[in-house]
C-alpha cells in the first residue's frame, strides 16, 4: 500500500457539515484527517445561512422540524465554542420578518402561520406600518407582515473560515492532516473510496493513491457521497442535486442599512429572501431547480437571476439601486424525504463498525451543522441519542433486506 496517514477520525468532505463534525471530533480529543480538495466550495459557498426552523416548516416534515429545533437550540453554544468571537461567524439572533406582496400571498402566509402555531412555533402578526417603522425601506405596498423571533442567521463562508482556522490551530501534528497546503490547514486530496479491514471500515483511499487509516470514517461529502467506491453492499444514498441561484449585492452608503432583519417574502406565490450582512452587503435568494444547466458546472440561470431581482424589488424597491457583486449557483444535496442521511449503517447484529454517514442536508445544512456535529460526536463516544435514529442513512436501502432497529441494540458496534 502507498503512503498512509493515520488519524482517529477521517472526515470526507469539508463543507459546513464535515467541518462541524471535524471540529467536534477535535473537541472530543480525537485526531482528525479532513479530506477535501476544495473545502467550503460546494453548497456551503452559496448558502444564505438562514437558521430558520420556523419559516422552513413544511407539511409532513415533523421529524425534520424536531431536528431543526434541536439544532437551533444548540446554535448559541456552538457559535460560542469556536475560537473566534461569535461575531466573526456573522451569527445574528435578530428576528426574521415574513412579508407578503399581494392578497393571495397574505392568505398563504396566514395559512402557513396556522400550521406553525399548531406545531407550537411562535409567529406574531405585525401591522404593515409597524413593519415599516422597523424596516423603513420595505415597500408600502406589502400586504402583510409577521415576526418570527426564533429564525436567525449566520454567514456560512465566515463560519467555514472560523471552523477551518480552529481546526488548523488544534491540529496536533502534520501527520494527522492530508496534504500540507493552505496556511497550515492541510486539505489537498479527494476521497476515492472506503478502505475495509474484514467487516469494518478502516479508512479512506485517496485519489492520489495514498490512504488515510482511521478508526472511524465519516462520509460528509454531500452530493459526492454515492460515488465513493467501497460503500457497504446494498447501501443506497439517494442524494440528488437541487440547484439554487443566489445573489450578493453591495448596499451603497446612503441606503445603509437596507434592512436590519432577514426578510422572507412571498411574491405572487414565489418565495424570496433578503439577508442583510454586517459588511454592508445583502444576499438575495434563492431559486430551486433540478435542471443542471450543464453537466459539470454550477451555471447560473438567467431566468433565476431575473426572478430574484424582480421579486426582491417588489418587497424592497431600493434593491434596484444596489451593486450586483456576485451571482452564484450550487446544488443542495436533496433526499427523497428532505431529511439528512445521518448515523451508522445497521447490520443484522448491530451496526457496521468504523463508518458514519452525514449527507443529504438539502436546504438546512447550515442550520443543522451543530446538531449533526453533536450526533456524530455521540456516535464517536458510543452514547447515541435514539431520537435521531429515524434519520439513519440506510432507511432507503431496501436491498439490505432487514428491519432496522430503531433503538441501539445491546452489543452494537459503536
Ligand atoms: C443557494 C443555496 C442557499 C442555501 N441557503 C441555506 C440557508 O439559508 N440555510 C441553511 O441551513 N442551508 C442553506 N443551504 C443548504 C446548505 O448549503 C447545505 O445543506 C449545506 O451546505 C450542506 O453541507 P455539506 O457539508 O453536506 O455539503 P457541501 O457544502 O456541498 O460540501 C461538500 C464538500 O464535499 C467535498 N467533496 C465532494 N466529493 C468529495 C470527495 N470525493 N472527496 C473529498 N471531498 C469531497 C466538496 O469539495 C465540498 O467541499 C443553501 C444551499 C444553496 C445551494
Amino acid at each position: 500500500m502507498a503512503e498512509a496517514i493515520h488519524a482517529d477520525v477521517a472526515v470526507i468532505g469539508g463543507g459546513v457539515i464535515g467541518l462541524g463534525i471535524a471540529h467536534e471530533a477535535r473537541r472530543l480529543g480525537r485526531s482528525v484527517a479532513l479530506i477535501d480538495p476544495a473545502p467550503a466550495t460546494g453548497a456551503t459557498f452559496a448558502a444564505a445561512g438562514m437558521l430558520a426552523p420556523v419559516s422552513e416548516l413544511h407539511y409532513q416534515e415533523e421529524d425534520l422540524l424536531g431536528l431543526m429545533l434541536e439544532s437551533s437550540k444548540l446554535w448559541p453554544s456552538f457559535a460560542g465554542g469556536l475560537r473566534q468571537a461569535v461575531e466573526a461567524t456573522g451569527y445574528r439572533t435578530t428576528p426574521t420578518l415574513a412579508v407578503g406582496a399581494d392578497a393571495a400571498d397574505r392568505r398563504a402566509l396566514a395559512d402557513l402561520r396556522t400550521v406553525q402555531l399548531a406545531a407550537g412555533l411562535g409567529v406574531e402578526p405585525l401591522s404593515v406600518r409597524t413593519a415599516r417603522e422597523r424596516e423603513p425601506l420595505l415597500s408600502p405596498q406589502i400586504s402583510c407582515a409577521f415576526e418570527i423571533p426564533a429564525d436567525h442567521q449566520v454567514d456560512p463562508r465566515k463560519l467555514a473560515g472560523c471552523l477551518m482556522a480552529g481546526l488548523a490551530a488544534h491540529s496536533p501534528g502534520a501527520d494527522t492532516w492530508v496534504g500540507g497546503a493552505r496556511d497550515g490547514f492541510a486539505v489537498a486530496d479527494s476521497a476515492h473510496g472506503l478502505l475495509w479491514d474484514g467487516r469494518r471500515v478502516a479508512g479512506v483511499e485517496l485519489g492520489s493513491g495514498k490512504s488515510v487509516l482511521a478508526g472511524e470514517t465519516v462520509v460528509a461529502n454531500g452530493l459526492g457521497a454515492p460515488a465513493l467506491a467501497g460503500l457497504p453492499e446494498g447501501l443506497e444514498l439517494p442524494v440528488r442535486p437541487v440547484y439554487g441561484d443566489i445573489l450578493r449585492l453591495r448596499v451603497p452608503a446612503h441606503l445603509r442599512p437596507l434592512l436590519t432583519a432577514t426578510v422572507r417574502g412571498m411574491v405572487r406565490g414565489v418565495p424570496v429572501y433578503i439577508v442583510p450582512r454586517d459588511d454592508g452587503t445583502v444576499v438575495i435568494g434563492a431559486t430551486q431547480r433540478e435542471d443542471g444547466l450543464s453537466a459539470t458546472s454550477n451555471a447560473v440561470s438567467a431566468g433565476g437571476v431575473y426572478q430574484l431581482l424582480r421579486d426582491a424589488q417588489v418587497l424592497v424597491p431600493a434593491v434596484a439601486e444596489l451593486e450586483l457583486l456576485e451571482a452564484t449557483a450550487r446544488a443542495r444535496p436533496g433526499t427523497p424525504d428532505n431529511a439528512p442521511l445521518l448515523g451508522r449503517v445497521a447490520e443484522p447484529d448491530g451496526y457496521l463498525a468504523g463508518l458514519i454517514v452525514a449527507t443529504g442536508f438539502f436546504r438546512h445544512g447550515v442550520l443543522l451543522t451543530p446538531v449533526a456535529a453533536r450526533i456524530v460526536g455521540e456516535l464517536l463516544t458510543g452514547s447515541p441519542d435514539s431520537r435521531w435514529s429515524i434519520f439513519r442513512p440506510d432507511r432507503f436501502s431496501a436491498s439490505r433486506g432487514q428491519p432496522w432497529p430503531m433503538e441501539v441494540p445491546t452489543g452494537a458496534h459503536q
